[in-house]
């Protein structure tokens, strides 16, 4: 049983001149395993910044308040720390990395987070479990991470790391955007196994109602100007697509 508790979180980006942009202003979250949490909100409301400052990028600057998991000071910790402390971030890898393969990429993961290498026999099989049920060329696994992937495989390959990775807590930014259809419903029934484990707290950040019609999430928080300005169950997912962000911006702004 684990919490991620996010208290009173101010954030700044920093500018290529030096200047601070103030982005988060004070967000109040807790998400417990077992719990998959919606952070809904309009386009350019901060809710990747919540991400990137979780993940610790050296762009944002924590201005105040804490990020603890089961009490530990999470922005005290360097990334490497985060993700063996049981933090998955899905953009914390974002970029090509020549000549790993993922097959590679993802037993030095495990091997990272777990503190010793997994038993190749057993590891296999695993890979190929994950592979198979997102329904991805075995030769996927030869590729080297990131490179020339579509779209839609940078979003399988989030997946798989979720599934193989098992996190205590996963938060994944925007993983329905670029997806058609069929990969849409592949990669929200992995994020549906995960949280049928019951192990991982899981932090859904969107913008799109649509990643909700295949992941019931238990609290939906909308995110407007820098904060959380309304929470509720899943029927706030159904309104919010019904009726937009419009009145909760035109309040934010009031
Ligand atoms: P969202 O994910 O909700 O679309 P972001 O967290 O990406 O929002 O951005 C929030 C705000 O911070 C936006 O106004 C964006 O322009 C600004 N911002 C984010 N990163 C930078 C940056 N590197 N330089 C300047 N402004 C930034
Ligand atoms: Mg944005
Ligand atoms: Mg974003």
């Amino acid at each position: 049983m684990s919490t991620l508790e996010i208290h009173d979180l101010q954030v700044s980006v920093k500018l290529p001149d030096g200047d601070l942009k103030p982005i988060l202003a004070g967000v109040d979250l807790t998400v417990r395993s077992g719990e998959t949490h919606a952070i809904m909100g309009p386009n350019g409301s901060g809710k990747s910044t919540l991400a990137y400052s979780i993940a610790g990028h050296p762009k944002y600057e924590i201005t105040g308040g804490t990020v603890t998991l089961d009490g530990e000071d999470v922005l005290a910790m360097t990334v490497d720390e985060r993700a063996r402390a049981g933090l998955f971030l899905a953009m914390q890898y974002p970029v090509e990395v020549p000549g790993v393969s993922v097959a590679n990429f993802l037993r030095t993961a495990k091997t990272a987070i777990d503190g010793e290498a997994p038993k190749l026999r057993t590891w296999a099989g695993e890979l190929r479990g994950a592979m198979e049920k997102l329904q991805m060329d075995p030769a996927f696994a030869q590729r080297n991470v990131n490179e020339g992937f579509s779209g839609g495989e940078k979003k399988r390959h989030e997946i798989m790391q979720l599934e193989l990775l098992k996190p205590k807590m996963a938060i994944l930014d925007e993983t329905d955007s670029g997806l058609d259809i069929d990969a849409l419903r592949i990669v929200s029934e992995g994020v549906n196994r995960v949280r049928a484990s019951g192990e991982a707290g899981l932090l859904l950040i969107t913008h799109y109602t649509r990643i909700l019609r295949y992941i019931k999430p238990d609290f939906v928080h909308v995110f407007v100007a820098g904060k959380i300005v309304k929470e509720g169950g899943p029927e706030l997912a159904e309104q919010l697509e019904a009726e937009g962000y419009e009145r909760y911006v035109a309040s934010a702004n009031a």
